[in-house]
């Protein structure tokens, strides 16, 4: 049923076992204010803007008031944090509902930020106006870099203070994902033992994202390879773009194959493959370059989750878990090198691309090369720039590179138009995410904040507005720190 805000919602998570979730309001908050609304996302889901940011949209959007044919809800998990299972849930997020767009496409609509939950354990279920300001400007980032990922439609104030290390500002963030559906989601529902559970929720997922695995002779199988295909294919975008998620438990990795959960996370400026930015990362575990180690380990949980249903023969399912497991990182490094052909113009494969990848990795970590710039660099042929690029090793290989574009039957234009289309112009540099943050906690003012998503929505411009932001940060003594957005 469609209403004055075009919430159409059919909410199939709440038509699930009881045990996987827990009916219940938002927690409502003094004196709710929209800062941040997302008009472009809010058409695409059949959603009115104007609707939305009146008196009563904002108190849906803050958690006071139920939108019409929704069904709040908490979700349980469990997950993997740091490589120790724990019991979670959404502490401090709600499931409004699932909206149907226009285009016939099903979106959770979720408040994080909006109470506790039966699943809070210690915390307060509340969220803080810095870090959801933070997942509004890197995931909306991330879906103009063309990146799968949840999106963000609104981050409201609440009049509240929350209790940190200091007090801060209250803050509510509408997230849109395909859906809430985690690694944790099957740790949890597998760790029950209730017989038939597993396969009412396996089906699901099946159902909502993967249906033609439906059509497979072992279809539990066959949707193991999809989400294994899914999430190889999403880790060498990030690796393509220097993304740093920061905290890839078990419960942040989504059956869909979207980015989720965007804590600690940053994006490399100088490459470094050790590059760890968490405050609480103190092993480097999820350092840049052991995302995909991570992610393969973490699908080896989901793995563990699946084996009752692969086969009866649990000795057999592990066997096919694991052989199909070893895909992963097939599927990965056939997107990463694609993808660095794209990025280096190499427009139709050669045996030694690899190598020729390699070299340039190393010869930038060696001259601790800018990340996003290095690859700009190239596009533009701009070469004066720096130190590194005078230096003969980078000289030697550029000499190989450019021997190699000349396999490329198209013109120099050509590649380099095609070479823009795969570096982005502008990515949000830790830097200028700090500033803008600063002056709309500090101060109120939104100014940079709004000025930073508009260059980050057109990552492909490269346009001459953008280059500011493409500036690498002043070298600092104390290196970039993320803490987790609770
Ligand atoms: P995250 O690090 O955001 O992935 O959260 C890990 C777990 O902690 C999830 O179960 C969250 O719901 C929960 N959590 C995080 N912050 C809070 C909070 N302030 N209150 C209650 N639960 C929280
Ligand atoms: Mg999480």
């Amino acid at each position: 049923m469609q209403n004055d805000f075009g919430f159409h919602f059919d909410n199939t998570y709440a038509r699930l076992p009881e045990s996987f979730f827990s009916l219940l309001d938002p927690t409502p908050v003094p004196s709710p204010r929209a800062v941040l609304f997302n008009e472009p996302l809010a058409k695409l889901l059949g959603l009115d803007s104007e609707a939305l940011q009146s008196e009563r949209g904002i108190a849906i959007l803050a958690g006071n008031e139920n939108p019409p044919g929704g069904l709040p809800l908490a979700q349980a998990y469990a997950g993997h944090q740091f490589g120790y299972f724990t019991m979670l849930g959404d502490g401090r997020a709600i499931l409004m509902g699932e909206q149907l767009t226009p285009q016939g496409e099903r979106y959770d609509l979720q408040l994080k930020g909006c109470g506790r939950t039966p699943y809070s354990r210690g915390g307060d279920g509340k969220a803080t106006l810095g870090p959801m300001l933070r997942e509004y400007i890197i995931s909306e980032a991330m879906a103009a870099l063309r990146i799968p990922t949840t999106r963000s439609l609104a981050v409201v104030t609440t009049g509240e203070r929350v209790y940190r290390e200091t007090s801060l500002p209250g803050a509510v963030l509408t997230r849109v994902a395909q859906s809430h559906l985690r690694v944790g989601t099957f740790q949890y529902v597998a760790g029950r033992r209730v017989e038939g559970e597993l396969r009412i929720l396996a089906d699901y997922a099946i159902r909502r994202h993967y249906p033609s695995a439906e059509q497979k002779p072992n279809k539990y199988l066959a949707f193991f390879g999809d989400v294994i295909r899914a999430q190889a294919s999403l880790l060498a975008q990030w690796m393509l773009v220097g993304f740093i998620h920061g905290v890839m438990n078990t419960d942040n990795m989504t059956i869909s194959g979207e980015t989720i959960d965007y804590g600690p996370c940053a994006f490399m400026d100088a490459f470094d493959p050790a590059t760890v930015f968490s405050s609480i990362d103190q092993h480097g575990r999820y350092a840049y370059s052991n995302q995909p180690k991570i992610a393969a380990w973490n699908l080896a949980r989901f793995a563990e989750t699946l084996l009752p249903l692969l086969d009866e023969d649990q000795e057999k399912a592990r066997d096919m878990a694991e052989a199909e497991l070893k895909d992963f990182s097939t599927q990965y490094n056939q997107h990463f090198l694609a993808g660095m052909r794209n990025k280096l113009g190499l427009l139709q494969a050669d045996d030694d691309d690899t190598t020729l990848i390699r070299d340039l990795l190393q010869l930038m970590h060696d001259h601790q090369a800018d990340y996003a710039n290095t690859f700009l660099d190239l596009t533009f042929q701009r070469f004066e720039q720096n130190e590194f690029y005078r230096s003969d090793g980078f000289k030697a290989w550029r000499s190989r590179w450019e021997k190699r574009l000349e396999q490329n039957p198209q013109s120099w234009e050509q590649t380099q138009e095609h070479m823009k289309q795969h570096n982005p112009s502008v990515i949000p540099r830790n830097h200028r995410v700090e500033e803008a943050l600063r002056a709309a906690v500090q101060k109120g003012d939104y100014e940079p904040l709004q000025k930073l998503l508009s260059v980050l929505e057109k990552p492909f411009a490269h346009s001459p507005e953008q280059e500011e932001f493409a500036t690498p940060p002043e070298p600092t003594a104390t290196p970039y720190r993320t803490f987790c957005g609770t």
